[in-house]
């Protein structure tokens, strides 16, 4: 779909996946006008397919147009596109439980120029691909790395939006992260290096026996989808759950005295992974027994079964497309 100014939003095609061609004077080259969302299409039980939360990511591509100066595509737009995308590759959607289509809604400026302005000219797209279990053989607990150096994101920064730049600010803490022999890259604010953010491509979750705690939506982590359901789920199955702030301080104390039992990440590629140990420039330790706890698993479970149709879907989440 294109977006051009004076006109809005026009010429919605279905086209078979092939290349863009590009101007090298393109904007979006340059100044980086780009957002993206991330989605799954899951097959259910009687062998149609449905998405999860559609219009929350429909929203939040709106919230990240707002923060990079792009126009915002319509909630209806936004799942009727991904919902032609879905209909015309249903084949493609896995049958297996643990796999899905994966879905990347994005938009570019596609004027040409080289002034630093918000473009006149847009392109709205969707493509998809088949995702697989994203653990083979069992989950696996990452190891953590929490980066002192480099920070993700500030406050009145892009944080918040789902945009190219912040991927490309990660980058070298990542590879610092496998440097020091960690799978992941645990982000701290950039003002004090102290309160908790958020994993490479995932939001944290931490618990504390029957209560479980996310780090508040500071204004320069990404407000997850799968950080939203799991406030909900967790409470539907009786556990407390609440937004806070988390200090690495008090993350390594309260594993030392044994209130803090397990720490896992959520997202939508690896739905919850186990957090099992976690290492800075000046101190090390591991989470809990180093395992897969007993609340991350249950709340994994219970969120793939919604997905995949094994649970009724309470809140209304599931979007069937036949
Ligand atoms: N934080 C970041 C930086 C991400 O890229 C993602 C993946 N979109 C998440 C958190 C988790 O968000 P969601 O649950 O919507 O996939």
């Amino acid at each position: 779909i294109k977006w051009t100014e004076g006109r809005g939003w026009h010429d919605a095609q279905l086209v078979p996946y092939a290349p863009l061609s590009m101007d090298p004077a393109n904007m979006t080259l340059h100044y980086a006008q780009t957002i993206f969302e991330g989605l799954k299409a899951y097959r259910q039980p009687d062998g149609t397919v449905a998405t999860f939360r559609p219009d929350a990511n429909a929203r939040r591509f709106q919230a990240s147009a707002r923060r990079l100066g792009m126009p915002e595509l319509p909630v209806e737009t936004f799942v009727a596109a991904c919902d032609a995308l879905v209909k015309q590759d249903k084949d493609w959607v896995p049958t297996n439980a643990e796999e899905s289509l994966y879905l990347r809604p994005f938009m570019i400026a596609s004027e040409v120029g080289l002034g630093v302005r918000p473009a006149n000219e847009y392109l709205f797209i969707v493509i998809a691909s088949p995702a697989g279990a994203y653990f083979t053989g069992g989950v696996k607990p990452v190891s953590v790395w929490l980066s002192q150096e480099y920070v993700r994101a500030v406050r009145g920064g892009t944080g918040a939006a789902k945009t190219g730049g912040n991927y490309a600010a990660s980058l070298v803490a990542q590879a610092q992260a496998a440097q020091h022999g960690c799978d992941q890259v645990v982000w701290l604010d950039a003002l004090e290096r102290r309160w908790i953010e958020e994993m490479g491509g995932m939001n944290l979750y931490f618990v504390y026996g029957n209560k479980i705690v996310t780090p508040e939506l500071s204004g320069s982590l990404l407000p997850g989808i799968t950080r939203d359901s799991l406030l909900k789920i967790a409470t539907d199955l009786g556990y407390e759950a609440a937004e806070g702030r988390i200090s690495v301080d008090d993350w390594k104390a309260a594993t030392e005295d044994g209130s803090l039992t397990e720490v896992f990440a959520c997202g939508t590629a690896a739905v919850i992974t186990p957090v099992g140990s976690v290492k800075s420039e000046t101190a090390s330790w591991t989470v809990g027994d180093g395992k897969p706890g007993e609340v991350t698993m249950k709340l994994r479970k219970a969120l793939l079964d919604l997905q995949t149709g094994a649970t009724p879907d309470t809140h209304g989440w599931m979007h069937p497309l036949g």
